[in-house]
């Protein structure tokens, strides 16, 4: 059957427009049989009461199709206006003939086509009833049923002006719920924007507190590595010139190598509060190409001083060509002692860890960190990079939500793949901005230096 269903953009309309018709027509039915049951001196009373009871049924199929949401014979107005002239002109014919009360049924259904349909439609619909009614006003003519012409033009006219003033009303209040409609689509736009920004601003606003808060941490860091290098530094100079003096003193064999012991360890200290001071120093801000390696091997000289790494191995496996990577050097320091440091956090005595790169497409650098430590289950790792998320007694959970922000803003992404028990492997992913570039000879895997 030609039923068209309600499309969503004018559906709102044509809904309303559907329950307004199938109620027209129910009132028509039953108004119907009441005219019929009320008056005398019809031509064929059983004709009519037939005629109104197909009627009924018609009115019976549209109302279930506008339950269902569909609207019975709706791809075909010309058709259905057709069907109801010939319906009505039938009722006029059966009823008493031109002056029939049932005339005034051309109205109901000319408003039924202006409210569901366009102008044109009703137009259509109009001189098919006008047709109607002339072929009607000849039959009876012919027939001997006189009756008053003059009902004819009034009745059309009328008619006329009621589907005009029906088809105006129905177009401003189509173009009213489109333009609603428009303005609605617009305002729930702007709100989703409004939304977008706000979850912006809020995300911003919590990298920025989260870099505020690990940034003191550094600060805190640094006053202290600060502070513990002029307290040992002056101490130590003192040592390292008196060990310095009695060697030039030609002391014998086994003095002589006690003091070159003594003088080694001496400068072991000096180099370790080196490190320390400089990794502590405010970070530089200067952006620009730098080597990965270098970036990691600064942090690896950190990592190895936290108390644990001296249970673990760390095994630096940078391929031998020097990538470059564009970017804050520091940044990326922070995130790979970061990520060295919770690798030795998850790993156990004896646990690896391993640190390489992998090129799987041109122009992009792969770090991995990789351990063979407890692992992450997938809700902690959905949960990972967000702030504050953390299962140390003492942590933050702001490492690995600072290292996205810093990774992201060098133009790269960082990841993880695990699962729990298996061990973790970070990766993060950064574009090269040149390649192979002689590295200077070194060690393929560099372990980390024995805290003795
Ligand atoms: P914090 O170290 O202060 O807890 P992070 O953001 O650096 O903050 O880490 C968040 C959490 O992620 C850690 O508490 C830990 O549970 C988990 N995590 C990080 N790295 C690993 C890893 N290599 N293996 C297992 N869990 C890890």
């Amino acid at each position: 059957m030609a039923s068209a269903p309600v499309s969503s953009d004018r559906g709102d309309w044509q809904c309303a427009a559907e329950s307004i018709v199938v109620k027209i027509r129910w009132f028509g039915i039953v108004m119907g049989y009441v005219l019929v049951q009320s008056r005398d001196g019809l031509r064929d009373a059983q004709a009519v009461r037939a005629i109104l009871a197909l009627g009924a049924v018609y009115a019976l199929v549209d109302t279930i199709y506008q339950r269902r949401g569909q609207i019975f014979l709706g791809s075909w107005p010309l058709f259905v206006a057709v069907m109801e002239t010939t319906f009505i002109a039938l009722l006029c014919y059966y009823d008493t003939g031109l002056e029939s009360p049932f005339r005034w049924y051309f109205l109901l259904s000319s408003l039924c086509v202006a409210i569901r349909y366009n102008r044109v439609s009703a137009a259509l619909t109009l001189t098919t009833q006008l047709i109607a009614l002339l072929i009607l006003a000849v039959i009876l003519q012919s027939e001997g049923m006189t009756g008053d012409l003059h009902t004819l033009p009034l009745t059309f006219v009328v008619v006329a002006w009621a589907t005009w003033a029906a088809a105006a009303l129905a177009d401003t209040l189509k173009a009213t719920g489109q333009r609603l409609e428009a303005a609605n689509t617009a305002l729930e736009r702007h709100q989703a924007e409004l939304e977008r920004r706000i979850a912006q601003q809020v995300e911003a606003l919590r990298a920025s507190q989260a870099r505020l808060i690990q940034q003191e941490k550094m600060a805190a860091f640094g006053l202290l590595s600060a502070g513990i290098a002029h307290e040992v530094g002056n101490p130590l100079a003192a040592l390292s010139s008196l060990v310095q003096m009695l060697r030039r003193r030609r002391p014998d064999p086994y003095t002589e190598t006690k003091l070159a012991l003594a003088e080694s360890q001496l400068d072991r200290i000096r180099r370790t509060i080196g490190e320390l001071v400089a990794f502590s120093r405010p970070a530089s801000p200067a952006i620009g190409p730098f080597p990965l390696d270098e970036a990691v091997q600064d942090a690896l000289d950190i990592a190895k001083y936290y108390h644990p790494t001296k249970d673990r191995r760390i095994e630096n496996r940078l391929g031998a060509q020097r990538l470059h990577v564009h970017g804050v050097r520091d940044h990326l320091t922070q995130v790979v002692l970061n990520l060295v440091l919770n690798a030795i956090d998850a790993t156990t005595k004896g646990g690896r860890i391993e640190l390489l790169t992998e090129q799987e497409r041109s122009g992009w650098v792969r770090l991995l960190v990789r351990d063979d430590g407890r692992g992450l289950s997938e809700p902690d790792q959905a949960r990972l990079f967000q702030p504050h998320f953390t299962t140390k007694p003492n942590g933050t959970g702001l490492g690995l939500y600072v290292s996205r922000t810093l990774v992201e803003e060098m133009g790269g992404r960082i990841g993880v793949e695990s699962s729990a028990g298996s061990g973790a492997t970070f990766w993060i992913e950064l574009r090269t901005i040149e390649q192979a570039i002689p590295a200077p000879a070194r060690a393929s895997i560099i372990e980390s230096e024995p805290v003795r």
